[in-house]
């Protein structure tokens, strides 16, 4: 369908009330060589700007203020919570092109999306802001008409003041970064004397948590974890009463969120006294959570599958899966993209009620596109990123051996997709993105930026149909049916 010489997106024709009249908005595509999307804005509707057509409608650019107006407009292109769902999935597009992918993925299965997730870190890599990350699950929802809930993570925040800002933009979900407040250095020897309240809650006591699962804890081993974890206790609580605790209906709260508390990143696994510790203060303390991400034994490596004893991996989910049942709420299951060995023991241990987050993998699939679309750009990346790779790794826990890539010039150009299927070389595209994207010439350009953007931008499809199989096969292997 065409209007006025553009191509119109026909799933984004939108019909809205306007003093009790109808109007239309959609949203179109500029002829080449721009071709940037833009919003058209029914005559009637108020509140977005832009240039005025013939017609009197008005062409919209897809800025920030356009964004605020449309979801102001259209409540569907506003994230909403969706970490109480019963299956929920993050999948951090770092760089704002892959939503349209997985709405043709999410629209067919029993679970709900997380499109914008991106933590601070990843922010600063890739140079954007909240907004941007907002902006861009919101344009798409709307450019392919996407109707169910679909939520926005603030993803590992550390500062109340990072919270504010992801929390006065919209955002439906926080996962609070607990790991600067892990004290994983306390051992026997050194751990302060048990707190007198600790005592009467926790020693000579068994925990039936279901299932024939019983946990309880040494006087000696209750000392350690009360000593690191309990300043978790404390700085969750904070940040929970200060941002979230009652609702914005009641005049408590300033924002309605979902809240996770993440405890993944740290150096040792999280065991399941740990973790029932730490879910049983939380109740205790009155804080109200969806979820919880331990720290699983084994290595979840960025971008490859699991790492470790897959046997030792299945006894601990199902306690952890059981302490997460107790307290009512739901694992997060974090670094989540490629952990296809394990993800049928998430699947049936957490009965089908998990949060998973993924996000590196979404860019390699765009860079998988880039080497089967223009081989001598990926050649010259390629080269980048091995010469970037001892900078990348500081950053990184990952066991990437750089000798088991296939030499890149050897590789004939219809060979270079399958770079992609290699551990060691998925892992050096995974943790240079940050350099690859930032990566300037000595004119101070972009060496690789607008390139990659613009191979994408006419690969759109290729991407799409590459996250549709890839993360398509997360959720079959987690199990999740397809909707009637
Ligand atoms: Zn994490």
């Amino acid at each position: 369908m065409h209007y006025s010489g553009f191509d119109v997106y026909e799933k984004s024709i939108c019909t809205v009330q306007i003093d009790g009249s109808e109007a239309e908005i959609f949203m179109a595509k500029d002829s080449p060589p721009d071709g940037a999307d833009f919003l058209v804005i029914g005559t009637t509707i108020p509140g977005f700007s832009g240039e005025r057509l013939a017609d009197g409608k008005i062409k919209a650019p897809l800025t920030n203020d356009n964004a605020n107006a449309l979801r102001k407009l259209c409540p569907f292109t506003a994230p909403g919570r969706v970490l109480c769902k019963d299956r929920s999935f993050g999948l951090g597009d770092r760089l704002g092109i892959a939503t349209p992918g997985h709405i043709k993925l999410f629209e067919q299965y029993d679970v709900y999306p997380v499109f914008a997730q991106q933590s601070i870190r990843e922010l600063n890599l890739t140079n954007r802001k909240y907004e941007d990350v907002l902006d861009a699950a919101t344009f798409a929802v709307f450019r392919e008409g996407f109707r169910k809930s679909w939520g926005a993570d603030g993803d590992h925040l550390k500062t109340p003041e990072d919270i504010a800002y992801a929390l006065g933009l919209g955002f439906t979900m926080i996962t609070l970064d607990c790991s600067e407040h892990i004290k994983s250095d306390v051992t026997k020897e050194n751990a302060p004397a048990l707190p007198e309240k600790y005592r009467d809650r926790y020693l000579e006591k068994q925990f039936d948590i279901g299932e024939g699962i019983n946990i309880s804890f040494t006087e000696a081993e209750l000392q350690v974890i009360a000593a690191m974890y309990g300043g978790v206790i404390d700085f969750v609580t904070s940040m929970y009463n200060r941002f979230l605790k009652g609702s914005p209906a009641s005049g408590e709260a300033e924002y309605s969120a979902d809240f996770e508390v993440s405890i993944d990143e740290t150096s040792t696994p999280t065991t399941p006294s740990q973790h029932y510790f730490i879910a049983r203060e939380l109740v205790e303390a009155g804080v109200s959570f969806a979820t919880i991400a331990p720290r699983f034994c084994g290595e979840f490596q960025k971008g490859i599958d699991y790492v470790g004893d897959i046997a030792q991996f299945e006894k601990e989910i199902k306690i952890h899966a059981a302490i997460a049942r107790h307290f009512r709420y739901k694992l997060s299951i974090h670094s989540g993209s490629d952990k296809f060995n394990v993800f049928p023991y998430i699947s049936r241990e957490c009965r089908g009620a998990f949060h998973i987050k993924t996000a590196g993998t979404n860019w390699l699939e765009a860079m998988r596109v880039v080497a089967q679309t223009d081989p001598a750009l990926y050649r010259e990346i390629h080269r980048y990123a091995l010469a970037a790779f001892d900078e990348a790794r500081q950053y990184y826990h990952v066991s990437t051996d750089v000798s088991n890539i296939p030499d890149v010039d050897a590789l004939g150009d219809a060979e270079l997709p399958s770079l992609f299927d290699n551990n060691d070389s998925r892992q050096l595209i995974h943790i240079t993105y940050g350099l690859i994207l930032n990566k300037k010439n000595p004119d101070g350009s972009c060496a690789f930026k607008d390139r990659l953007f613009g191979i994408w931008r006419q690969n759109e499809d290729v991407y799409a149909l590459a996250l549709e199989k890839h993360i398509g096969k997360h959720l079959e292997l987690l199990g999740i049916s397809k909707q009637l």
